[in-house]
């Protein structure tokens, strides 16, 4: 039976990931220093004698024996990983080298959660793998942007001089049950402050567009591309094509809350980016995947999510 390994595994895609591997039959170790991630992420499955928690920060080496090790540590919202910005390019970067180096010992694969902020506020839309973006190197998101760049260079560069056997998953926006409800990232802001009745908080003028997958389904690619063939290591793009505005947004999450918030316009954050959409044509070839839950239906799973959290904080 094979042992996996999922760092960031307390948080809201991690988390995800560790139950339905258990699902699956496998034995989960979950690492974590519990920067963004819960407790109350892994409540439900913490006492499944298959699972094993351990508080460790990947920026330090770790000794552990597993099949597979699936790289999720880092913070993703840009209130969290603006807060410390040295730390979240430590998180990136060494903890991509702790990872690879322990991936390089027990001859493990190893899957990267890299990131759509590889393109950087992009000039090609929608964009494919192949585009190589356009990051400002000294910015405020330049930390999270630039740090995921470079593990994606660690983890190609071990495959190549150490043979290792990488899967990277370039993630757009993913939104579902278990995001923190003071995450920061949009969809958790404006549901909560639609439940609660607060003003819902557009930066700029809401013409940025973003495309949102649900949280299955993107679960359903990071098993799907673990287990494609070996010669096929990505950069992949995974997310949903849908994209909407965020003021769409913030209209969506009003009518589905029968909110009586009102929208008001706050400034935008440095280096926003203006537009994303993947381009999803090679996982659709390669890993026989597209997204199937449309925003709506997943809006409504995130809406009943927050409304129990609100009142179990
Ligand atoms: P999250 O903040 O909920 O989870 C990140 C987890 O990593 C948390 O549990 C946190 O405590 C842990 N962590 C942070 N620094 C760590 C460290 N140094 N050592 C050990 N653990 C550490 O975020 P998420 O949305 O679940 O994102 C998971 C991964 O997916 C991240 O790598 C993120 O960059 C990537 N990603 C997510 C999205 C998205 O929309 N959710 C989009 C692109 C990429
Ligand atoms: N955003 C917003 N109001 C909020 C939070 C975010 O208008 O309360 C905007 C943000 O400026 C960005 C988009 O929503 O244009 C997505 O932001 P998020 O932090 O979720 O993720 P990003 O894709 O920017 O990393």
């Amino acid at each position: 039976m094979k042992r996996i390994l999922v760092t960031g595994g307390a948080g809201f895609l991690g988390s995800h990931l560790c139950e339905r591997l258990l699902k699956e039959g496998y034995e989960v170790l979950c690492v974590d220093n519990f920067y963004t991630g819960r407790r109350s992420n892994i409540r439900s499955f913490i006492k499944d004698p298959m699972f094993e928690v351990t508080r460790h920060d990947v920026c330090f080496p770790l000794y552990v024996e597993v099949d597979e090790i699936y790289n999720l540590a880092c913070p993703a919202s840009p209130i969290h990983y603006q807060f410390d910005p040295v730390q979240t390019t430590k998180t990136s970067v060494h903890g991509a080298i702790n990872m690879l180096g322990l991936a390089k010992r027990i001859k493990a694969k190893i899957f990267q959660a890299s990131t759509s902020e590889v393109y950087g506020d992009p000039q090609v839309h929608p964009q494919p793998e192949s585009y190589w973006g356009n990051v400002n190197p000294v910015g405020f998101r330049s930390c999270y942007d630039e740090g995921k760049r470079c593990a994606e260079t660690l983890f190609f560069d071990y495959h190549r001089q150490h043979k290792l056997k990488i899967k990277v998953a370039r993630i757009f926006n993913t939104y579902g049950p278990r995001m923190h409800p003071n995450d920061g990232r949009v969809v958790s802001n404006f549901i909560m402050q639609a439940l609660q009745g607060k003003p819902i908080t557009v930066y700029g003028d809401g013409s940025q567009t973003r495309s949102f997958c649900y949280v299955d389904d993107m679960i359903n690619a990071f098993i799907k591309f673990m287990s494609s063939p070996e010669d096929f290591t990505g950069p992949v793009n995974l997310g949903n094509p849908g994209e909407f505005t965020i003021l769409e947004l913030a209209e969506k999450v009003i009518k589905l809350t029968r909110s009586k918030s009102k929208i008001v316009f706050n400034p935008l954050p440095h280096d926003d980016p203006t537009q994303r959409q993947p381009d999803i044509t090679l996982a659709k070839k390669t890993l026989k995947w597209q997204p199937k839950v449309k925003l709506e239906d997943g809006l409504k799973e995130t809406i009943s999510y927050f409304k129990k959290v609100k009142l179990d904080p």
